[in-house]
């Protein structure tokens, strides 16, 4: 299902690249190259569930984990790791290799792959379920997705070809558009002052990437989940206890949740310092004020509601 949800998010992005006036025609094409060779890693390898397959037992061969010896069984992986990482010098690269162990509950872009990963830990509530209704799994890893694959375009990921490589294929007037409006997105986040909670603004600037793929994730996710419906006019799953809500707001409500968080004030205060991301309030409010289809699903009103109508809107993917 996940497999299936990369692709429909994949042709969700591609769709939106077509109808952007500001990316020029040469620049987008070689954007939806680039797309296509887009590597999706799911799960985990193949082989570690093969029993045939000696790979997995051969890899931690010299791996002794003590019982009751935390830090040094710690400083052993440090240690076997490093030999690892350092093994692969002047090797070919494993395009189809995960960073993340498989019970890593999170996700990743890498420019210099062209990969994105999601280890089978992330495939489980509130992320994904597969009984649960399809809105929702849109909602929640089908913007996660989103949000890796829009990394691939973004200030740094942007700058890497579909090989990896460093290598500008941005012409001029769309790279110009670009930055134009991701400032737009960097002005929007650096407004916002958090205060009584936290006297602060978020550091727009510091945290742009990851704001301009948390916009990104909702339009990709959304129109992707539109299609889904349109593919299967017998509806969706009906989420029990919660028939008051559509699923489009259910899309939105598990989007959402997956930035569910409490922290003290003191570790807040560390995000807004320090992380590339915002605090999850956040990352749900600002993009959710971004796309009207938020206002929409919720029938928020004119002068009432603070979501909506969207006023000064910034948008890049
Ligand atoms: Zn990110």
């Amino acid at each position: 299902m996940v497999e299936k949800m990369v692709e429909n998010l994949r042709q969700a992005f591609r769709k939106m690249l077509a109808t952007y006036k500001w990316i020029d025609r040469q620049t987008r094409n070689i954007a939806i190259e680039k797309l296509e060779f887009m590597r999706a890693v799911l799960a985990y390898p193949d082989y570690i569930i093969d029993k045939s397959n000696p790979k997995l037992d051969y890899d931690y061969e010299d791996v002794v984990i003590e019982p009751n010896q935390f830090v040094k069984n710690i400083q052993t992986m440090i240690a076997w790791k490093t030999k690892e990482e350092l093994g692969k010098l002047n090797t070919a690269v494993d395009f189809n290799e995960s960073i993340f162990g498989p019970t890593v509950v999170n996700a990743y872009h890498s420019p210099y792959k062209n990969q994105i990963n999601f280890p089978a830990a992330i495939m489980q509530p509130p992320y994904f379920d597969i009984g649960q209704p399809t809105s929702m799994n849109y909602g929640a890893i089908g913007s996660i997705i989103g949000h890796e694959i829009s990394h691939g375009f973004d200030d740094i990921g942007g700058t890497y070809d579909k090989n990896g490589n460093i290598n500008n294929w941005w012409t001029e007037k769309s790279k110009n558009n670009f930055k134009e409006r991701a400032q737009c997105i960097i002005d929007q986040y650096s407004a916002i002052r958090l205060f009584p909670y936290i006297d602060q603004n978020l550091n727009g600037k510091r945290t742009a990437e990851e704001n301009i793929a948390d916009n990104g994730e909702l339009w990709q996710a959304f129109m992707a989940y539109k299609q889904w419906q349109v593919k299967n006019p017998q509806g969706d799953l009906r989420l029990p206890g919660f028939g008051n809500f559509t699923q489009d707001q259910l899309f939105f409500l598990a989007h959402a949740q997956t930035h569910c968080q409490i922290d003290t004030r003191q570790f807040s205060l560390h995000i807004i310092l320090y992380e590339k991301h915002i605090p999850g309030k956040y990352r749900v409010d600002i993009p959710n004020m971004n796309i009207p289809a938020f206002g929409k699903t919720y029938n928020c009103k004119r002068g009432v509601d603070r979501m909506y109508p969207n006023k000064n809107t910034c948008r890049v993917w």
